[in-house]
């Protein structure tokens, strides 16, 4: 589950850069670190999609030979011994002296992320316990951030919201994908025919049960910003939200930030910082909290 700033695998054997983020160069299936900008320090990534299947396709979506699909069966086990092991050569070991520069190294947080959707894998809760044990043997808890980046399109199910419960208790974070609010915007970023009323009840939903950021990518297509009927229309659930008291953190709203890897790549363009501000600015207007990638 990629956005424009988020999560691949760069080498454990050299620097790490923000922008090199090979999710295969850690040599691991599931596991790989980020060196995050944004965060200021390195970011444990899992991904749960090693077979690059997402059930949307979104067309900055930088997952190269993206398909549409769910996950393999997860190995619980191989997943556990690869974060084990990372989380060991990041703490204990001299993973931040060969990988980061000084400024950067602290170990931010672990997100689930990846190469897809990662509540569409079965085992996505058994996931989420599984890392709750490991950051509780590491003395983790409370002390860095757990964050579930998701398209949120499977969020009514029963297994995904018993992971998400279990997110809030281990200090867990939602950012909830909601890139367009009509039914045509989401069908041209995001390639899903999902009904944004149903979006909606989804994001209220998630953050009913675990702290929940709304993740928004704007971009440029074919030389033009979006729509300012595309633009009203998120702002107008964007004020649904806070009418209807939705207890959300805020909005993370970004910028084109690494190359789309779909089709359209060549069509997308990266919007001027000013106009990411200006639309940060009405955001705030409605009483959101929010932060702008670029
Ligand atoms: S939700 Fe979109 S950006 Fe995320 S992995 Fe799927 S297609 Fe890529």
């Amino acid at each position: 589950m990629t956005t424009p700033t988020s999560t691949q695998k760069p080498a454990l054997t050299g620097a790490l850069t923000t922008l090199n983020h090979d999710r295969d160069s850690a040599g691991m299936t599931y596991v790989y670190p980020v060196l995050s900008r944004r965060a200021g320090g390195i970011s444990v990534g899992i991904n749960l999609n090693p077979n690059n299947a997402c059930n949307w396709r979104c067309v900055y979506c930088q997952v190269p030979d993206l398909t549409r699909g769910g996950p393999p069966p997860i190995d619980l086990a191989q997943l556990e011994d690869e974060l084990r092991r990372m989380l060991d050569d990041i703490l204990h070991g001299d993973f931040m002296r060969r990988s980061a520069p000084p400024e950067m190294r602290r170990l931010n947080d672990v997100a689930l992320s990846g190469n897809g959707e990662p509540t569409s894998s079965p085992e996505f809760s058994s996931v989420v316990d599984l890392i709750g044990t490991v950051l509780t043997d590491f003395d983790l808890i409370g002390k860095i951030k757990l964050v579930l980046i998701t398209n949120g399109s499977l969020a009514n199910k029963p297994q995904v919201q018993i992971g998400l419960r279990r997110m809030a208790q281990l200090n867990g974070e939602v950012w909830f994908k909601f890139d367009r609010a009509t039914r045509s915007g989401l069908q041209q970023v995001n390639d899903t025919e999902t009904e944004p009323e149903r979006h909606f009840q989804r994001l209220n939903s998630v953050a009913q049960l675990c702290p929940t950021w709304i993740q928004t990518c704007m971009f440029g297509l074919d030389g033009a910003p979006p729509a300012e009927v595309e633009i009203e229309a998120w702002l107008t659930m964007l004020a649904r939200a806070k009418a209807e008291n939705l207890p959300l953190r805020g909005v993370l709203l970004y910028g084109l930030a690494r190359p789309s890897l779909q089709a359209e790549a060549s069509r997308l363009s990266r919007l001027p910082e000013e106009w990411l501000h200006a639309l940060a600015v009405r955001v705030e207007k409605l009483g959101w909290p929010v932060q702008v990638s670029v």
